[in-house]
Protein backbone atom coordinates (compact mmCIF):
# COMPACT_ATOMS: atom_id res chain seq x y z
CA UNK A 1 0.00 0.00 0.00
CA UNK A 2 1.15 3.50 -0.85
CA UNK A 3 1.37 6.20 1.41
CA UNK A 4 -1.04 7.76 -0.33
CA UNK A 5 -3.77 4.62 -0.21
CA UNK A 6 -3.20 4.79 3.65
CA UNK A 7 -4.74 7.57 5.92
CA UNK A 8 -2.52 10.10 7.22
CA UNK A 9 -3.70 12.22 10.35
CA UNK A 10 -6.37 14.81 8.86
CA UNK A 11 -6.62 18.20 10.34
CA UNK A 12 -8.81 21.24 10.02
CA UNK A 13 -6.11 24.02 9.44
CA UNK A 14 -2.17 23.30 9.64
CA UNK A 15 0.50 25.96 9.97
CA UNK A 16 3.87 25.77 8.71
CA UNK A 17 6.12 27.63 11.42
CA UNK A 18 6.06 28.99 14.83
CA UNK A 19 7.02 32.79 14.58
CA UNK A 20 4.65 35.55 15.25
CA UNK A 21 2.76 34.39 12.22
CA UNK A 22 1.84 30.97 12.97
CA UNK A 23 2.25 31.79 16.51
CA UNK A 24 -0.48 34.65 16.19
CA UNK A 25 -2.69 32.13 14.35
CA UNK A 26 -2.82 29.59 16.06
CA UNK A 27 -3.56 31.55 19.19
CA UNK A 28 -6.51 33.11 17.56
CA UNK A 29 -7.50 29.61 15.56
CA UNK A 30 -7.71 28.71 19.58
CA UNK A 31 -9.69 31.39 21.05
CA UNK A 32 -12.12 30.87 18.46
CA UNK A 33 -13.04 27.39 19.53
CA UNK A 34 -10.54 25.62 17.07
CA UNK A 35 -8.63 22.91 18.20
CA UNK A 36 -8.18 20.70 15.30
CA UNK A 37 -5.22 21.90 13.95
CA UNK A 38 -1.31 21.25 13.74
CA UNK A 39 1.91 23.52 13.33
CA UNK A 40 4.68 22.37 11.61
CA UNK A 41 8.22 23.68 12.64
CA UNK A 42 11.10 22.23 11.47
CA UNK A 43 13.24 23.62 14.77
CA UNK A 44 13.03 21.97 18.25
CA UNK A 45 12.12 25.54 19.62
CA UNK A 46 9.10 27.75 18.92
CA UNK A 47 10.35 31.65 17.75
CA UNK A 48 10.94 32.04 14.31
CA UNK A 49 13.71 34.77 13.04
CA UNK A 50 13.52 35.90 16.52
CA UNK A 51 14.74 32.12 17.89
CA UNK A 52 17.47 32.12 14.96
CA UNK A 53 19.17 35.37 14.99
CA UNK A 54 21.26 35.14 18.35
CA UNK A 55 24.55 37.69 16.64
CA UNK A 56 25.57 40.00 19.23
CA UNK A 57 23.52 42.84 19.86
CA UNK A 58 20.26 41.38 17.85
CA UNK A 59 17.52 43.48 18.73
CA UNK A 60 14.28 44.96 16.89
CA UNK A 61 14.52 48.28 15.68
CA UNK A 62 10.65 49.04 16.13
CA UNK A 63 9.81 49.50 19.38
CA UNK A 64 8.42 46.46 21.13
CA UNK A 65 5.17 48.39 22.41
CA UNK A 66 4.31 48.35 18.40
CA UNK A 67 6.42 45.71 17.86
CA UNK A 68 3.87 42.81 19.60
CA UNK A 69 0.81 41.20 19.03
CA UNK A 70 -2.50 43.37 19.86
CA UNK A 71 -4.52 41.02 21.65
CA UNK A 72 -0.96 39.63 23.86
CA UNK A 73 0.57 42.81 25.48
CA UNK A 74 3.01 42.58 27.15
CA UNK A 75 3.38 45.22 30.29
CA UNK A 76 6.87 44.04 31.54
CA UNK A 77 9.09 44.99 28.31
CA UNK A 78 12.36 46.26 29.91
CA UNK A 79 13.91 48.83 26.87
CA UNK A 80 11.86 50.91 24.43
CA UNK A 81 13.77 48.36 21.62
CA UNK A 82 13.82 44.86 22.84
CA UNK A 83 16.75 42.52 22.51
CA UNK A 84 16.39 39.22 20.75
CA UNK A 85 16.12 37.31 23.76
CA UNK A 86 13.36 38.95 25.44
CA UNK A 87 11.51 38.87 21.97
CA UNK A 88 11.64 35.25 21.63
CA UNK A 89 10.69 34.75 25.60
CA UNK A 90 7.78 36.62 24.59
CA UNK A 91 7.14 34.58 21.68
CA UNK A 92 7.48 31.60 23.98
CA UNK A 93 4.86 32.57 26.77
CA UNK A 94 2.42 32.87 23.84
CA UNK A 95 3.35 28.97 23.45
CA UNK A 96 2.91 28.28 26.49
CA UNK A 97 -0.37 30.42 27.46
CA UNK A 98 -2.70 29.88 24.38
CA UNK A 99 -1.67 26.55 24.64
CA UNK A 100 -0.15 26.07 21.47
CA UNK A 101 2.82 23.76 22.27
CA UNK A 102 0.46 20.71 22.38
CA UNK A 103 -0.19 21.27 18.82
CA UNK A 104 3.85 21.65 17.74
CA UNK A 105 5.40 19.01 15.75
CA UNK A 106 8.65 19.73 16.59
CA UNK A 107 11.74 18.99 13.86
CA UNK A 108 9.58 18.50 10.85
CA UNK A 109 11.10 19.94 8.01
CA UNK A 110 8.03 20.79 5.38
CA UNK A 111 8.74 19.03 2.33
CA UNK A 112 6.03 19.66 -0.41
CA UNK A 113 2.42 20.77 0.06
CA UNK A 114 -0.21 19.57 -3.16
CA UNK A 115 -3.52 20.24 -3.35
CA UNK A 116 -5.33 17.42 -4.09
CA UNK A 117 -8.96 18.70 -5.76
CA UNK A 118 -10.60 15.23 -5.47
CA UNK A 119 -10.39 14.95 -1.88
CA UNK A 120 -10.24 19.32 -1.07
CA UNK A 121 -7.87 19.44 0.86
CA UNK A 122 -3.91 19.50 1.26
CA UNK A 123 -1.48 16.62 1.71
CA UNK A 124 1.67 17.65 3.04
CA UNK A 125 4.77 15.56 3.11
CA UNK A 126 7.25 16.27 6.15
CA UNK A 127 10.26 14.69 7.49
CA UNK A 128 8.27 13.32 9.96
CA UNK A 129 5.67 11.79 7.73
CA UNK A 130 3.13 12.91 5.69
CA UNK A 131 -0.92 14.63 6.94
CA UNK A 132 -3.66 16.21 5.45
CA UNK A 133 -5.02 19.43 6.15
CA UNK A 134 -8.82 20.92 4.73
CA UNK A 135 -6.54 24.71 4.95
CA UNK A 136 -2.79 25.47 4.59
CA UNK A 137 -1.44 28.85 6.30
CA UNK A 138 1.73 28.97 5.87
CA UNK A 139 3.26 31.11 8.65
CA UNK A 140 7.07 30.46 7.23
CA UNK A 141 8.05 34.32 7.00
CA UNK A 142 10.60 36.11 4.97
CA UNK A 143 13.03 36.07 7.05
CA UNK A 144 14.46 32.42 7.20
CA UNK A 145 16.45 30.90 4.36
CA UNK A 146 20.09 33.34 4.17
CA UNK A 147 20.64 34.82 1.10
CA UNK A 148 24.26 33.71 0.60
CA UNK A 149 26.33 35.94 -2.03
CA UNK A 150 27.33 34.93 -5.47
CA UNK A 151 31.09 35.75 -4.88
CA UNK A 152 34.10 33.73 -6.49
CA UNK A 153 35.72 31.04 -4.83
CA UNK A 154 33.61 31.60 -1.83
CA UNK A 155 33.41 28.09 -1.55
CA UNK A 156 36.90 27.54 -0.94
CA UNK A 157 37.58 29.62 2.00
CA UNK A 158 39.78 27.65 4.35
CA UNK A 159 38.79 29.67 7.04
CA UNK A 160 35.67 30.24 9.06
CA UNK A 161 32.63 31.48 7.75
CA UNK A 162 28.95 32.23 8.65
CA UNK A 163 25.88 34.21 8.03
CA UNK A 164 24.60 36.50 10.74
CA UNK A 165 21.38 34.12 11.15
CA UNK A 166 23.70 31.45 11.97
CA UNK A 167 25.83 32.90 14.11
CA UNK A 168 28.95 30.57 15.10
CA UNK A 169 29.07 31.15 18.85
CA UNK A 170 31.75 28.63 19.41
CA UNK A 171 33.78 30.42 17.27
CA UNK A 172 36.02 33.11 19.43
CA UNK A 173 36.61 36.14 17.62
CA UNK A 174 39.19 37.51 19.81
CA UNK A 175 42.13 38.96 18.14
CA UNK A 176 41.10 37.78 14.43
CA UNK A 177 41.30 38.87 11.34
CA UNK A 178 37.73 39.24 10.24
CA UNK A 179 35.74 40.31 6.73
CA UNK A 180 32.30 41.47 7.16
CA UNK A 181 29.99 41.60 4.02
CA UNK A 182 27.12 43.90 4.03
CA UNK A 183 26.18 46.78 5.82
CA UNK A 184 22.47 45.83 6.18
CA UNK A 185 20.29 45.81 9.01
CA UNK A 186 22.08 42.85 11.06
CA UNK A 187 25.78 44.04 10.30
CA UNK A 188 24.78 47.32 11.71
CA UNK A 189 23.93 45.55 15.04
CA UNK A 190 26.67 43.16 15.30
CA UNK A 191 29.70 45.24 13.81
CA UNK A 192 30.07 47.17 17.01
CA UNK A 193 29.57 43.86 19.28
CA UNK A 194 32.15 42.57 18.08
CA UNK A 195 34.73 45.31 16.95
CA UNK A 196 36.69 45.75 20.35
CA UNK A 197 37.40 42.28 20.23
CA UNK A 198 38.61 41.29 16.91
CA UNK A 199 41.95 41.85 16.09
CA UNK A 200 40.98 43.65 12.61
CA UNK A 201 37.39 44.07 10.99
CA UNK A 202 37.49 44.38 6.91
CA UNK A 203 34.22 45.70 6.60
CA UNK A 204 33.15 45.03 3.04
CA UNK A 205 29.88 48.16 2.03
CA UNK A 206 28.04 48.05 -1.37
CA UNK A 207 25.64 50.56 -0.38
CA UNK A 208 26.25 53.00 2.98
CA UNK A 209 22.57 52.68 4.69
CA UNK A 210 21.26 55.93 5.90
CA UNK A 211 20.66 55.92 10.16
CA UNK A 212 19.13 58.11 12.34
CA UNK A 213 19.78 58.10 15.73
CA UNK A 214 18.06 54.87 18.13
CA UNK A 215 16.09 56.70 20.99
CA UNK A 216 16.63 53.33 22.93
CA UNK A 217 16.44 53.74 26.88
CA UNK A 218 15.27 51.44 29.69
CA UNK A 219 11.50 50.96 30.68
CA UNK A 220 11.61 52.02 34.84
CA UNK A 221 9.69 49.56 36.94
CA UNK A 222 7.15 51.98 38.14
CA UNK A 223 6.23 52.32 33.79
CA UNK A 224 6.13 48.74 33.69
CA UNK A 225 3.54 49.08 36.98
CA UNK A 226 1.19 51.74 35.03
CA UNK A 227 1.07 49.58 31.70
CA UNK A 228 0.02 46.15 33.94
CA UNK A 229 -2.34 48.01 36.20
CA UNK A 230 -3.44 50.52 33.73
CA UNK A 231 -3.82 48.46 30.32
CA UNK A 232 -5.27 51.74 29.12
CA UNK A 233 -1.56 53.52 29.60
CA UNK A 234 -0.19 50.87 26.86
CA UNK A 235 -2.93 51.17 24.81
CA UNK A 236 -1.86 55.10 24.62
CA UNK A 237 1.80 54.40 24.03
CA UNK A 238 1.13 51.52 21.69
CA UNK A 239 -1.11 54.25 19.71
CA UNK A 240 1.54 57.04 20.04
CA UNK A 241 3.99 54.92 18.17
CA UNK A 242 2.24 53.68 15.91
CA UNK A 243 0.88 57.00 14.47
CA UNK A 244 4.26 58.96 14.62
CA UNK A 245 5.68 56.17 12.33
CA UNK A 246 2.41 56.61 9.96
CA UNK A 247 4.33 59.73 9.11
CA UNK A 248 6.43 58.33 7.03
CA UNK A 249 4.26 57.19 4.06
CA UNK A 250 4.05 61.29 3.63
CA UNK A 251 7.57 61.00 2.69
CA UNK A 252 7.52 57.72 1.50
CA UNK A 253 4.35 57.27 -0.77
CA UNK A 254 3.03 60.48 -1.47
CA UNK A 255 6.06 62.56 -1.61
CA UNK A 256 9.62 61.58 -1.93
CA UNK A 257 10.85 64.89 -1.64
CA UNK A 258 10.13 65.28 1.96
CA UNK A 259 12.97 62.29 2.68
CA UNK A 260 15.47 65.43 2.48
CA UNK A 261 14.80 66.52 6.07
CA UNK A 262 15.05 62.87 7.23
CA UNK A 263 18.51 62.43 5.02
CA UNK A 264 19.83 66.08 6.95
CA UNK A 265 18.88 64.47 10.77
CA UNK A 266 20.90 61.66 9.08
CA UNK A 267 23.98 63.69 8.17
CA UNK A 268 23.93 65.77 11.59
CA UNK A 269 24.04 62.36 13.39
CA UNK A 270 27.00 60.74 10.93
CA UNK A 271 28.83 64.71 11.42
CA UNK A 272 28.99 64.34 14.95
CA UNK A 273 30.04 60.66 15.50
CA UNK A 274 32.28 60.18 12.39
CA UNK A 275 35.17 63.34 12.02
CA UNK A 276 36.99 62.52 9.16
CA UNK A 277 35.82 63.92 6.08
CA UNK A 278 36.73 60.59 4.05
CA UNK A 279 35.05 58.32 6.04
CA UNK A 280 32.48 60.27 5.73
CA UNK A 281 32.13 60.52 2.17
CA UNK A 282 31.94 56.68 2.02
CA UNK A 283 29.45 56.37 4.20
CA UNK A 284 27.60 58.65 2.73
CA UNK A 285 24.44 57.45 0.66
CA UNK A 286 23.80 59.01 -3.16
CA UNK A 287 20.23 57.86 -3.19
CA UNK A 288 16.96 59.15 -1.16
CA UNK A 289 16.22 58.32 1.90
CA UNK A 290 13.96 55.62 1.99
CA UNK A 291 14.55 53.90 -0.82
CA UNK A 292 16.09 51.07 1.36
CA UNK A 293 15.42 50.85 4.99
CA UNK A 294 16.32 53.89 7.33
CA UNK A 295 17.95 52.17 9.39
CA UNK A 296 18.91 53.04 14.02
CA UNK A 297 21.86 52.78 15.45
CA UNK A 298 24.21 55.38 18.08
CA UNK A 299 27.10 52.91 17.96
CA UNK A 300 27.87 51.95 14.59
CA UNK A 301 29.42 54.92 13.28
CA UNK A 302 31.82 55.19 16.05
CA UNK A 303 33.00 51.98 15.93
CA UNK A 304 33.64 52.21 12.69
CA UNK A 305 36.47 55.01 13.31
CA UNK A 306 38.01 52.81 15.55
CA UNK A 307 41.98 52.30 14.08
CA UNK A 308 41.37 48.54 14.18
CA UNK A 309 38.35 48.96 11.89
CA UNK A 310 38.39 49.77 7.51
CA UNK A 311 35.71 50.19 5.59
CA UNK A 312 35.98 48.80 2.26
CA UNK A 313 33.73 50.23 -0.61
CA UNK A 314 35.74 48.80 -3.93
CA UNK A 315 33.14 45.63 -4.90
CA UNK A 316 34.72 42.22 -4.14
CA UNK A 317 36.30 40.17 -7.13
CA UNK A 318 36.74 36.72 -5.19
CA UNK A 319 37.33 35.07 -1.90
CA UNK A 320 40.87 33.03 -1.93
CA UNK A 321 41.79 30.49 0.67
CA UNK A 322 42.27 33.11 3.23
CA UNK A 323 41.72 36.32 1.77
CA UNK A 324 39.70 38.71 -0.04
CA UNK A 325 40.69 40.32 -3.35
CA UNK A 326 38.40 43.70 -4.04
CA UNK A 327 38.29 44.82 -7.71
CA UNK A 328 41.34 47.23 -7.66
CA UNK A 329 43.44 43.74 -6.58
CA UNK A 330 43.69 44.69 -3.28
CA UNK A 331 44.44 41.23 -1.35
CA UNK A 332 43.38 41.32 2.34
CA UNK A 333 44.12 38.13 4.72
CA UNK A 334 41.34 37.12 6.77
CA UNK A 335 40.27 34.34 8.95
CA UNK A 336 36.78 34.81 9.10
CA UNK A 337 33.87 35.67 7.07
CA UNK A 338 30.66 36.98 8.12
CA UNK A 339 28.02 37.03 5.83
CA UNK A 340 25.20 39.68 6.41
CA UNK A 341 24.26 39.94 3.22
CA UNK A 342 20.53 38.96 4.73
CA UNK A 343 17.96 36.38 3.45
CA UNK A 344 15.25 35.13 0.33
CA UNK A 345 12.84 37.79 0.73
CA UNK A 346 11.06 38.50 -2.25
CA UNK A 347 11.32 34.69 -3.27
CA UNK A 348 9.87 33.53 -0.27
CA UNK A 349 11.80 30.10 -0.14
CA UNK A 350 8.46 28.48 1.11
CA UNK A 351 7.04 28.91 -2.48
CA UNK A 352 9.18 25.59 -3.69
CA UNK A 353 7.17 23.56 -1.93
CA UNK A 354 3.69 24.49 -2.24
CA UNK A 355 2.71 22.69 -5.38
CA UNK A 356 -1.14 22.95 -6.91
CA UNK A 357 -3.11 19.97 -8.13
CA UNK A 358 -1.27 19.79 -11.41
CA UNK A 359 2.11 19.37 -9.22
CA UNK A 360 3.03 22.89 -10.74
CA UNK A 361 5.01 24.99 -7.69
CA UNK A 362 4.17 28.49 -6.05
CA UNK A 363 7.65 29.36 -7.19
CA UNK A 364 7.16 28.33 -10.75
CA UNK A 365 3.83 29.95 -11.09
CA UNK A 366 5.69 33.45 -9.43
CA UNK A 367 9.06 33.50 -11.05
CA UNK A 368 10.61 36.36 -9.57
CA UNK A 369 6.73 38.06 -9.71
CA UNK A 370 4.72 37.12 -6.46
CA UNK A 371 1.32 37.86 -6.95
CA UNK A 372 -1.75 37.19 -3.90
CA UNK A 373 -4.90 39.00 -3.45
CA UNK A 374 -4.58 41.12 -0.40
CA UNK A 375 -0.86 39.57 -0.45
CA UNK A 376 -2.56 36.86 0.75
CA UNK A 377 -4.50 34.57 -1.24
CA UNK A 378 -3.56 32.79 -4.42
CA UNK A 379 -4.96 32.06 -7.71
CA UNK A 380 -5.06 28.16 -8.27
CA UNK A 381 -3.95 27.64 -4.86
CA UNK A 382 -7.20 27.08 -3.12
CA UNK A 383 -7.59 26.99 1.08
CA UNK A 384 -4.37 28.08 0.60
CA UNK A 385 -3.03 31.87 3.36
CA UNK A 386 -0.05 33.26 2.82
CA UNK A 387 1.23 34.92 5.83
CA UNK A 388 3.81 37.85 5.23
CA UNK A 389 3.11 37.32 1.15
CA UNK A 390 3.73 39.40 -1.10
CA UNK A 391 3.09 43.08 -0.72
CA UNK A 392 2.79 42.69 2.98
CA UNK A 393 6.04 44.17 4.69
CA UNK A 394 6.24 47.57 6.33
CA UNK A 395 8.91 50.07 5.12
CA UNK A 396 8.07 52.11 8.26
CA UNK A 397 6.52 49.94 10.91
CA UNK A 398 6.05 46.71 12.91
CA UNK A 399 5.09 43.65 10.86
CA UNK A 400 3.87 42.36 13.27
CA UNK A 401 0.72 44.55 12.42
CA UNK A 402 0.53 43.45 9.08
CA UNK A 403 0.81 39.75 9.85
CA UNK A 404 -2.17 40.30 12.66
CA UNK A 405 -3.90 42.23 9.60
CA UNK A 406 -3.80 38.91 7.65
CA UNK A 407 -4.45 36.68 10.52
CA UNK A 408 -7.58 38.66 10.71
CA UNK A 409 -8.38 38.04 7.03
CA UNK A 410 -7.83 34.42 7.52
CA UNK A 411 -9.92 33.74 10.19
CA UNK A 412 -12.45 36.12 8.60
CA UNK A 413 -12.37 33.95 5.22
CA UNK A 414 -12.22 30.42 7.42
CA UNK A 415 -15.71 31.90 9.70
CA UNK A 416 -17.41 32.30 5.86
CA UNK A 417 -16.11 29.04 5.02
CA UNK A 418 -17.22 27.45 8.37
CA UNK A 419 -20.77 29.20 8.14
CA UNK A 420 -21.50 28.57 4.68
CA UNK A 421 -20.23 24.65 4.62
CA UNK A 422 -17.56 25.29 2.23
CA UNK A 423 -15.03 23.22 1.00
CA UNK A 424 -13.01 24.94 -0.91
CA UNK A 425 -12.18 28.56 -1.64
CA UNK A 426 -9.48 30.47 -4.01
CA UNK A 427 -9.51 33.83 -5.97
CA UNK A 428 -10.93 34.66 -8.73
CA UNK A 429 -7.73 35.11 -11.54
CA UNK A 430 -9.17 38.24 -12.52
CA UNK A 431 -10.10 39.66 -9.43
CA UNK A 432 -6.23 38.65 -7.80
CA UNK A 433 -5.15 40.68 -11.17
CA UNK A 434 -6.75 43.63 -10.73
CA UNK A 435 -5.57 44.40 -7.05
CA UNK A 436 -2.16 43.50 -7.86
CA UNK A 437 -2.57 46.35 -10.62
CA UNK A 438 -4.13 48.60 -7.79
CA UNK A 439 -0.87 48.07 -5.71
CA UNK A 440 1.75 48.62 -8.22
CA UNK A 441 -0.33 51.89 -9.65
CA UNK A 442 0.19 52.98 -5.66
CA UNK A 443 4.04 52.12 -6.50
CA UNK A 444 4.41 54.47 -8.98
CA UNK A 445 6.52 57.77 -7.40
CA UNK A 446 7.25 55.78 -4.57
CA UNK A 447 10.43 56.72 -2.86
CA UNK A 448 10.98 52.57 -3.64
CA UNK A 449 11.01 53.66 -7.46
CA UNK A 450 12.17 56.49 -7.98
CA UNK A 451 14.88 57.03 -5.19
CA UNK A 452 17.72 55.87 -7.23
CA UNK A 453 18.84 53.14 -5.31
CA UNK A 454 18.87 49.30 -6.23
CA UNK A 455 16.97 47.18 -3.59
CA UNK A 456 15.06 43.58 -2.83
CA UNK A 457 11.99 45.11 -2.47
CA UNK A 458 11.85 45.24 -6.07
CA UNK A 459 11.73 42.30 -8.84
CA UNK A 460 13.96 42.73 -12.25
CA UNK A 461 11.10 44.00 -13.86
CA UNK A 462 10.93 47.30 -11.52
CA UNK A 463 7.53 45.94 -10.00
CA UNK A 464 7.31 46.22 -6.25
CA UNK A 465 6.98 42.71 -4.74
CA UNK A 466 7.77 43.56 -1.37
CA UNK A 467 6.29 46.50 0.39
CA UNK A 468 3.05 47.98 1.03
CA UNK A 469 2.56 51.09 -0.95
CA UNK A 470 0.29 53.01 1.50
CA UNK A 471 -0.70 53.35 4.99
CA UNK A 472 -0.92 50.36 7.12
CA UNK A 473 -4.48 51.27 8.73
CA UNK A 474 -5.26 51.43 4.51
CA UNK A 475 -3.95 47.90 4.67
CA UNK A 476 -5.68 46.43 7.94
CA UNK A 477 -9.23 48.16 6.54
CA UNK A 478 -9.05 45.88 3.29
CA UNK A 479 -8.32 42.67 5.11
CA UNK A 480 -11.38 43.43 8.03
CA UNK A 481 -13.65 41.59 6.35
CA UNK A 482 -13.70 38.73 3.67
CA UNK A 483 -14.74 39.32 0.69
CA UNK A 484 -16.36 35.87 -1.20
CA UNK A 485 -17.16 38.15 -4.47
CA UNK A 486 -13.59 37.74 -5.31
CA UNK A 487 -13.53 34.24 -4.84
CA UNK A 488 -14.64 31.06 -6.59
CA UNK A 489 -16.60 29.08 -3.51
CA UNK A 490 -17.64 25.57 -3.44
CA UNK A 491 -20.02 24.13 -0.84
CA UNK A 492 -19.57 20.60 0.62
CA UNK A 493 -23.04 20.40 1.74
CA UNK A 494 -26.82 22.13 2.19
CA UNK A 495 -26.45 25.44 4.32
CA UNK A 496 -27.95 24.00 7.72
CA UNK A 497 -28.09 26.45 10.44
CA UNK A 498 -24.60 28.63 10.49
CA UNK A 499 -22.30 27.58 12.92
CA UNK A 500 -21.43 30.68 14.88
CA UNK A 501 -17.49 29.73 15.77
CA UNK A 502 -15.06 28.11 13.80
CA UNK A 503 -14.72 24.67 15.92
CA UNK A 504 -18.46 24.41 15.27
P1 LIG B 1 19.76 43.40 4.40
O1 LIG B 1 19.20 44.57 5.12
O2 LIG B 1 19.08 42.88 3.20
O3 LIG B 1 21.27 43.78 4.06
C1 LIG B 1 22.09 42.95 3.31
C2 LIG B 1 23.41 43.65 3.10
O4 LIG B 1 24.27 42.77 2.40
C3 LIG B 1 23.29 44.91 2.27
O5 LIG B 1 24.20 45.86 2.74
C4 LIG B 1 23.70 44.42 0.88
O6 LIG B 1 24.22 45.43 0.05
C5 LIG B 1 24.78 43.44 1.26
N1 LIG B 1 25.03 42.45 0.23
C6 LIG B 1 24.19 41.52 -0.23
N2 LIG B 1 24.78 40.78 -1.17
C7 LIG B 1 26.06 41.28 -1.30
C8 LIG B 1 27.17 40.95 -2.11
N3 LIG B 1 27.11 39.96 -3.02
N4 LIG B 1 28.31 41.66 -1.97
C9 LIG B 1 28.37 42.66 -1.08
N5 LIG B 1 27.36 43.03 -0.28
C10 LIG B 1 26.21 42.33 -0.40
O7 LIG B 1 19.97 42.15 5.35
P2 LIG B 1 19.93 42.06 6.92
O8 LIG B 1 20.77 43.14 7.49
O9 LIG B 1 20.22 40.68 7.36
O10 LIG B 1 18.43 42.38 7.20
C11 LIG B 1 17.47 41.55 6.56
C12 LIG B 1 16.09 41.98 6.93
O11 LIG B 1 15.94 41.80 8.30
C13 LIG B 1 15.79 43.41 6.60
O12 LIG B 1 14.49 43.50 6.06
C14 LIG B 1 15.81 44.05 7.91
O13 LIG B 1 14.95 45.13 7.97
C15 LIG B 1 15.39 42.94 8.83
N6 LIG B 1 15.94 43.15 10.14
C16 LIG B 1 15.11 43.76 11.00
C17 LIG B 1 15.55 44.02 12.24
C18 LIG B 1 14.60 44.68 13.15
O14 LIG B 1 15.03 45.19 14.10
N7 LIG B 1 13.29 44.70 12.90
C19 LIG B 1 16.84 43.69 12.65
C20 LIG B 1 17.68 43.05 11.74
C21 LIG B 1 17.20 42.77 10.48
P3 LIG B 1 23.26 46.27 -0.93
O15 LIG B 1 22.53 47.23 -0.04
O16 LIG B 1 24.17 46.91 -1.89
O17 LIG B 1 22.33 45.28 -1.58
Amino acid sequence: MTERESTPQHYRVAIIGTGFAGLGMAARLKRDGLSDLVLLERANDVGGTWRDNTYPGAACDVPSHLYSLSFKRNPGWSRSFSGQREIWEYLRRIAVDEDIMPHVRFGCEVGSCRWDSAGNRWWIDTSRGTITAQFLVSGAGALCEPSLPDIAGLDGFQGTIFHSSRWNHDHDLTGRNVAVIGTGASSIQFVPQIQPEVGHLHLFQRTPPWIIPRHDRDITRPEQWIYRNLPFAQTLARRSIYWARENYIFGFVKNPNLMKGVEAICRTHMKRQVKDPDLRAKLTPDYRAGCKRILLSNDYYPSLTRPNVSVVTDGISEVREKSVVTRDGTEREVDTIILGTGFHVSDLPIANHIHDAESVALSQRWGDDPQALRGTTVAGYPNLFILAGPNTGPGHTSHVFFIESQINYTMAALRYACRNRLDRLVPRPEAQDAYVERVQRKTQGTVWVTGGCDSWYLNSKGNNVALWPGFSWEFALQTRRFDPHNYHLRKEAPIRRAPARLAA
